[in-house]
């Protein structure tokens, strides 16, 4: 059972809760704050629901040190032990997901996960590295519409700025689409994205911020394109004993066959509001595109609840990966299946998926509707 701030050795899927404050927008239209969270429980109250999730940070205080210490950094820990694992920021539009990931390029980002991320991944490698070599990789990507796009790709950001570009947030003509492949021992790769090799924290949060900057600019309205996409940062995490820091020491080059090399991924992950498609409304581009969101979020909740139930996995029921690109991407860094391949002389063993899900929730009133949707979905999780 979930719990514990162990990272979990049998639970592949926590669920955190996040309820932001009211915003001053909020206030402003006179709401009230309709939700409670019960002190001293991972439970919140709306109306005459309550849940009960793995932890719940409220609205009071500040939750991003809490959230990342009790739910996060388990996750980084484990990359080091060759765990692929995936955090999801879901919720409606104007719940706090961004904020909450610090993928916004104009929030104060620091305090968001994906920094701290980033900095807890370099002070561990500063001091694992007499011992281990470390390569890190990290790619950014979209996906709109059922369509992958490079946030990394230079030629897509200086589209999206050029003044008689119209049409910023489109793959650069010529390019062959970004496409999802599965090898075959199960590892998941992005065909023809950017996935660029990264030797410090600066030039990470570079990557970082040119990529928020790339979905940001190729919209003329910001918070609807960023609505209607997922964003994926990725880290990759490579390592290779040192082995002759661990045996003779005479600086002889061994042949590389004892060398233990692990291989792990974290997807960071900002979803599209969850918000429904009538919501959304008005024209029927509008909505094809909400259809094409529901149809991600909609296979995630049908993996995420088919993997969270462990009698129907030993039956070894269908995991719907395939029903959408957002699905297909984290295949292997969400399935509760142990993986070994070998790769020429190096183990590769990805053992476990640990997955974190901090569904972001309006206190307000008027979004009470969405809230208490939300709070369902997050609780099929479980
Ligand atoms: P989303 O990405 O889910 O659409 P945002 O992260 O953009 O939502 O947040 C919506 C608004 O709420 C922003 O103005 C943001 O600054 C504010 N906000 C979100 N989370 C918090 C928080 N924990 N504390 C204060 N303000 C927040
Ligand atoms: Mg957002």
């Amino acid at each position: 059972p979930p719990g514990g701030g162990g990272g979990g050795e049998d639970c592949c899927v926590k669920v955190a809760v996040h309820v932001r404050p009211l915003i001053a927008d909020e206030k402003a239209q006179g709401c009230k704050d309709c939700v409670t969270v019960v002190p001293g429980k991972p439970q919140v109250q709306i109306g005459t629901h309550s849940f009960t999730f793995d932890h719940v940070y409220g609205s009071t205080g500040s939750p991003s040190t809490a959230m990342f210490e009790e739910c996060v950094a388990p996750l980084v820990d484990g990359l080091f032990q060759g765990y692929n694992a995936t955090v999801l920021a879901y919720g409606q539009t104007g719940s706090g997901k961004t904020y909450t990931m610090g993928t916004g390029f104009k929030e104060s980002y620091q305090a968001g996960i994906v920094p701290q991320v980033m900095s807890v991944l370099f002070g561990k490698i500063e001091t694992l590295k007499h011992q281990t070599e470390f390569q890190l990789h990290v790619s950014f990507i979209e996906i709109l519409k059922e369509e992958v796009r490079d946030l990394l790709d230079p030629s897509c950001l200086h589209k999206a700025e050029s003044p008689n570009g119209h049409a910023g947030k489109v793959n650069v003509p010529g390019k062959p689409p970004i496409q999802i492949r599965e090898s075959s021992n199960g590892v998941i790769t992005l065909a023809g994205s950017t996935e660029v090799s990264v030797g410090s924290l600066k030039e990470m949060a570079a990557y970082l911020e040119q990529g928020s900057l790339s979905r940001a600019t190729g919209s003329t309205n910001m918070n609807n394109q960023s609505s209607r996409s997922h964003a994926i940062f990725t880290i990759t995490l490579e390592q290779m004993q040192k082995i002759n820091s661990l045996s003779t020491g005479d600086g002889s080059q061994n042949d590389g066959m004892n060398d233990e090399y692990l291989c792990a991924k974290l997807h960071l992950v900002d979803l599209a509001g969850s918000e429904r498609a009538k919501r959304t409304g008005s024209d029927g581009l509008r909505f094809k595109e909400g259809i094409h969101i529901n149809k991600g979020l909609l296979a995630l909740g049908n993996v995420i609840s088919a993997l969270g139930d462990e009698k129907k996995r030993k039956e070894g029921l269908h995991v719907p990966y395939r029903d959408s690109k957002l699905t297909r991407l984290l295949q292997d860094s969400l399935g509760g299946n142990s993986r070994t391949c070998m790769i020429v002389h190096f183990s590769n063993i990805v053992k476990m998926h640990l997955l974190l899900f901090p569904a972001c929730i309006s206190p307000a009133d008027i979004n009470a509707e969405e809230t208490l949707n939300t709070l369902k979905y997050a609780n099929r999780a479980r």
